[in-house]
């Protein structure tokens, strides 16, 4: 299915860095401390993937008052966090590696975060400088269009910006709500399974459903 794919858009956080465990425990956390106490695992479950701001409403709407601090404190323990080290997803790596080797397809990112968790992130993994494409860094956040997965348009603006056709776009995600943007968006998309299951990530419309990177590997190669 990549034959014939001239630009891979690859989300971020579970695709390229292994950011969830370590920003759900956080986000469990900060949740506890306001007054709902939510476990790692149930961030996961229903956080996973979400616009932060909706899930600050979420959790405003259920300790009934204003949290104003939630959001910063989150942030802050998460870039203090991410100085100590991000791993790259296991073989996200290789997969870079295979498509410089190949010449092809192009590669973007494109995250529901914003870019400063971005760069962050993919600086502690190593990994900031492999979505460069004629002189700019080709990380596409939803705050620049204002607009979140699920819906299209942060996958269509990453499209336009490097001049591909959606047809022709390949989208790897590893949650529900970025599976359902690129369905929207009329693009292909591969689901990485793990911590969001298989038949989850299959019943949102993923074109195919992987378990590991390597699995990418192998079909470029
Ligand atoms: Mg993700």
């Amino acid at each position: 299915m990549l034959d014939d794919a001239e630009l891979i858009i690859f989300d971020c956080d579970g695709v390229l860095v292994d950011t969830e465990p370590l920003t759900n425990r956080l986000l469990a956390e900060v949740i506890t401390e306001a007054g709902w106490p939510v476990t790692t695992e149930d961030s996961i479950r229903m956080f996973k993937g979400h616009d932060l701001n909706e899930i600050v409403l979420e959790v405003e709407r259920r300790v009934g008052r204003s949290l104003p601090d939630l959001l910063p404190e989150y942030r802050a323990r998460m870039f203090a966090s991410f100085e100590a080290g991000i791993d790259p997803v296991v073989g996200a790596v290789e997969v870079l590696d295979t498509l410089d080797a190949l010449g092809g397809p192009r590669r973007c990112v494109a995250s529901n975060g914003p870019q400063n968790k971005m760069h962050a992130s993919l600086t502690a993994a190593g990994l900031i400088d492999r979505f460069d494409h004629d002189g700019a860094r080709r990380l596409y956040s939803a705050y620049d269009v204002g607009v979140w997965k699920p819906e299209p348009d942060l996958f269509l603006h990453a499209a336009g910006d490097m001049g591909t056709a959606v047809d022709r776009c390949i989208v790897i995600e590893d949650s529900v709500t970025g599976i359902r943007a690129a369905v929207s968006a009329g693009m292909r998309v591969i689901g990485l399974a793990g911590l969001t299951p298989a038949r989850d990530l299959a019943a949102s419309g993923a074109t195919t459903v992987i378990s590991s990177m390597h699995e990418l590997v192998a079909a470029l190669g």
